[in-house]
């Protein structure tokens, strides 16, 4: 398999000027596999620029159906090449082989959606007070940035470039330092499907070298973010400057509600995949798992039962379910949040030590008595941990379940619906489930509430943000 080694820019392959490189290393086995071109600040402009062209010189003004069309071929290619997309992922980030094939064939449908998103999105005519005409459009924006991380690098990347090109945008994507080679493969993939030189370019880059000079170009008319808090308040700052047009998709610090009338036995055991699923790398991972007392003891039984069976290791193997953390650093950072545990006395049931001889591989940790106050309770943890508690009362419940700057997703479980609504109406989040934990449909919006984001990822609104909305108005 070949592996991307250079920056895709302007319809090609290009070395990066200032000679950097990212050195990637296989979180499975430790040894580094590759060496990727770096773009600097120069060559970020350079692919401004060539964005700029390709938008002005007949993007823009592609027939929305020959657009359709290119974005479904676009999709053809990504099916053709799945099983390489999705060793290339496995590679990258040690995702275990068979969700990165489920998340391969994820970007392709999200293509197959919104090439036919460009021909059903459109403005309206509306019956305006002193007669006249009056009809808005829907205009493309120019330069779009999409910023995504290394949890979910390939559909991410994909969730966001394809609403913007089918919108009439150029995208430059910036994958995060440790998974480049997804996106690099997006923009190669794409161009031999047909899309014109500089309309998806992918810049590998540190964003600490390139982030913030890419946010205040001034041609990059907005920034579609997905990582943590933290970049994306830097990049809102960033981009008040200019009032340039942002979406953020940040962290979250999500809730599994578990009331005794449900199917609490289904529910112990689809629960532990959903937070050790991508070893917990998930801004949707269930990290907080809320259960009534009185099936408390139950559902834990079964739960850690569940949990001991999952398949850690080698994410070559179809079997496996749960791989390493992504790098070093992220495990260190994990580890540091079950040190804290310890010292403040939190009960481990489960997990909190590594495995394997080589690989960054810890195993899946289960806590219990975490106080609300404590590091493990409020943070993202990012890793393969979760924090169980039992519960009495409804609404002292959700007062605990809202009590975090955070609102991205959960879980409810009930077979009562007057309270599966009253419950899901009452949790601060932008997605929910019901008697689920699937997070994510590429037909229906994808954000946060509160710190958890701004602007939402896929379904149909998500064209909206890649588009200015203009009223005009004829007189009679
Ligand atoms: P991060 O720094 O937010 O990285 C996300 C993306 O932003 C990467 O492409 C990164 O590039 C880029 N970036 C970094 N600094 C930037 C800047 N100043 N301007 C513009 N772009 C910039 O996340 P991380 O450091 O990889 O992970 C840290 C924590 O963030 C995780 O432990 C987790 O809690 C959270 N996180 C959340 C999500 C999510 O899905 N919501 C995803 C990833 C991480 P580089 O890779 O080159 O730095
Ligand atoms: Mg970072």
């Amino acid at each position: 398999m070949e592996l991307p080694e250079r920056l895709f820019v302007d319809g090609g392959w290009r070395d990066a000027v200032g000679g950097r490189c990212l050195s990637l290393v296989n979180p499975a086995t430790e040894e580094p596999f590759v060496d990727v071109a770096a773009a600097d600040v120069a060559d970020m402009t350079a692919a401004v620029e060539s964005a700029q062209r390709a938008w002005e010189s007949g993007w823009r003004d592609l027939a929305p159906g020959k657009r359709e069309a290119l974005l479904h071929a676009v999709a053809r290619k990504l099916r053709e090449h799945q099983e390489e997309i999705a060793q290339l992922e496995r590679l990258q980030i040690g995702k275990p082989i068979s969700d990165a094939r489920d998340e391969a064939g994820l970007g392709a449908r999200v293509f197959e959606f919104y090439a036919g998103a460009v021909t059903k999105f459109g403005g309206q005519t509306l019956p305006v007070g002193r007669g006249g005409f009056d009809f808005t459009l829907r205009q493309s924006m120019g330069v779009v940035a999409a910023i995504v991380p290394w949890n979910f690098p390939f559909p991410i990347a994909c969730w966001k470039a394809a609403p913007a090109l089918a919108a009439g945008n150029c995208v430059i994507l910036k994958p995060a330092s440790l998974s480049p080679l997804t996106a690099l493969k997006l923009g190669q993939l794409a161009h031999e499907a047909g899309l014109p030189p500089g309309v998806l370019q992918v810049l590998p880059g540190s964003g600490s070298t390139i982030g913030d000079a890419l946010v205040t170009h001034p041609l990059v008319r907005k920034v579609s973010f997905t990582g943590s808090t933290e970049v994306g308040r830097r990049i809102m700052e960033l981009a008040a400057r200019d009032i340039k047009r942002i979406s953020l998709e940040l962290g979250g610090k999500s809730p599994n509600i578990v009331f005794a009338d449900a199917d609490w036995q289904r529910a112990a055991e689809t629960s532990p995949m959903s937070v050790f699923a991508n070893t917990g790398q998930d801004c949707c991972a269930r990290s907080r798992m809320f259960v009534e007392r009185s099936v408390f003891e139950g559902f834990l039984e079964r739960f850690v039962a569940v949990t001991r069976k999952l398949v850690v290791g080698d994410p070559a193997k179809d079997e496996t379910q749960l791989g390493p953390l992504v790098s070093a650093g992220q495990r260190e950072s994990v580890e540091a949040y079950l040190d804290d545990a310890k010292v403040l006395g939190t009960r481990f049931v489960s997990g909190g030590v590594r495995s394997g001889a080589k690989g960054y591989f810890l195993e899946p940790t289960i806590l219990l008595d975490v106080k609300k106050t404590d590091r493990c309770w409020r943070e993202e943890i990012f890793g393969p941990v979760v924090a169980i508690t039992a519960f009495d009362d409804e609404a002292a419940m959700l007062r605990d379940v809202n009590d975090t700057p955070y609102g991205l997703s959960g879980s409810v479980w009930t077979s009562n619906l007057s309270r599966a609504l009253r419950v899901a109406r009452a949790v601060q989040s932008g997605v929910l489930s019901i008697n689920s934990h699937s997070s994510v449909h590429v037909e229906a919006p994808f954000g946060g509430f509160k710190q958890s984001g701004l602007g939402r990822d896929l379904g149909m609104g998500a064209m909206e943000g890649y588009t200015e909305l203009k009223n005009v108005y004829v007189g009679e």
